[in-house]
């Protein structure tokens, strides 16, 4: 495939973020990054896949859609992910993979998981979409793993409209993954156009007083499908894989990515400070919090609360002009409770995963007036869990 120039200029500016090893590649979503590690991999019909039980479920989509079997791991209260121990208690002998997910900034036990899986010839992945400009143990998130994925839709990191990027460490697998990219379809003139319209409505977004009526209007749109936004009906509804899925990267994305990866650090640090302040207030009024030992290695994405009544909760948030992000809503979200066995989750099975599921709210971490935020969670204390 031929690099532009924007493609360069782009790759340069991530690598400063994701470390010196490795090779970049770029894809319209992180989950066909996904989806193009998974075949360089070989992994395919009889493998097993371990995953966390708190997912997108795009994830185990693209296992699925390869022919493997998702195993998924009950997380933990005071991470909201899978812990080591846990994920150790489900590898058998069709093991080929392990996702490590960074969950709203933190690879939790990613040093413990990585260096288990190769004693064991088993492959690690970071999903990283939620990780991309923090670390672990002072090594960067993605650069722990055989490889990882990192997603720049509108709600990550820094983003690109939509946007996946894969960074592959392994270069035994380097020739494989770059045949698979061969084969990746490029948008058409109008998916371009249509993700150019999304990119700027988000961009006014954010930048004018109109926010909230504009929200409005986004989420209008998104309902009749005019916006290209996360999902697709097809991929919430089955698991089938569907047409034009496997797509490339575009121009438009690589122009807006170099535009808003800069403002990065800046919002890293704020999204730091204000979970502290998070933290701090959280536990001070005995609520459940992100337990502090995290907190190092936690770059902060959202910062997870978890309330008696969500829909009620949500109501008094826009009335305070709160924006508040509801990740993950279902132990595959955004699939309705009832549906999850078609990819092949027993509920039963991840009690801890399904009561968060039922509860959980994401506070703004990059807000500029943290103040705000805690004066609306004050007055509705008896609300929060
Ligand atoms: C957003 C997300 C993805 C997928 O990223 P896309 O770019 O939307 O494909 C995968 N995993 C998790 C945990 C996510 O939150």
């Amino acid at each position: 495939m031929n690099k532009t120039i924007k493609q360069e200029e782009y790759t340069k500016l991530i690598r400063k973020h994701v470390g010196d090893n490795g090779h970049v590649f770029f894809y319209w979503k992180g989950r066909i990054a996904l989806y193009a590690l998974l075949k360089s991999m070989g992994i395919g019909k009889g493998d097993e896949v371990i995953l966390p039980a708190f997912s997108c479920v795009v994830v185990p989509n693209a296992i699925l859609y390869i022919g493997a079997t998702p195993v998924y791991v009950d997380i933990e209260p005071d991470s909201y992910n899978a812990s080591f121990k846990n994920i150790e208690a489900k590898v058998s002998p069709k093991t080929k993979l392990i996702i490590c997910q960074n969950t709203f900034g933190l690879s939790v036990d990613v040093d413990a998981i990585t260096d288990y899986a190769q004693r064991k010839g088993i492959y690690t992945i970071e999903d990283c979409t939620h990780g991309f400009g923090g670390s672990y143990n002072n090594k960067p998130n993605g650069s722990w793993c055989d490889a990882a994925f990192y997603s720049t839709q509108w709600n990550k990191p820094f983003s690109t409209g939509i946007g996946g990027i894969s960074l592959l460490n392994n270069l035994k697998l380097q020739d494989k993954l770059e045949a698979i990219n061969a084969g990746l379809i490029k948008p058409s003139f109008t998916e371009v156009q249509m993700l150019s319209a999304l990119i700027f409505i988000r961009k006014n977004l954010v930048s004018t007083s109109n926010y909230w009526l504009l929200l409005k209007l986004y989420r209008w749109l998104s309902k009749y499908k005019l916006v290209i936004g996360s999902s697709g009906g097809d991929e919430i509804t089955g698991t089938a894989i569907p047409s034009g899925y496997f797509k490339a990267a575009s121009n438009a994305q690589f122009r807006e990515g170099i535009k808003n990866i800069k403002q990065l650090p800046e919002i890293l640090e704020r999204r730091k400070v204000n979970s502290k302040i998070y933290t701090d207030f959280l536990k001070l009024h005995n609520k459940t919090y992100v337990n502090e030992k995290w907190h190092n290695n936690h770059s902060f994405l959202k910062y997870p609360i978890l309330v008696k009544n969500r829909h009620d909760f949500i109501l008094k948030a826009e009335a305070a002009e709160i924006e508040l992000g509801e990740w993950f809503c279902s132990p595959l979200h955004p699939v309705p409770e009832t549906e999850l066995y078609k990819w092949g989750m027993n509920i039963s099975e991840f009690p801890v995963a399904l009561n968060m599921s039922r509860h959980i709210l994401n506070l703004p971490t990059d807000t500029m007036n943290v103040e705000k935020v805690i004066a609306f969670i004050t007055q509705n204390i008896d609300l929060i869990l």
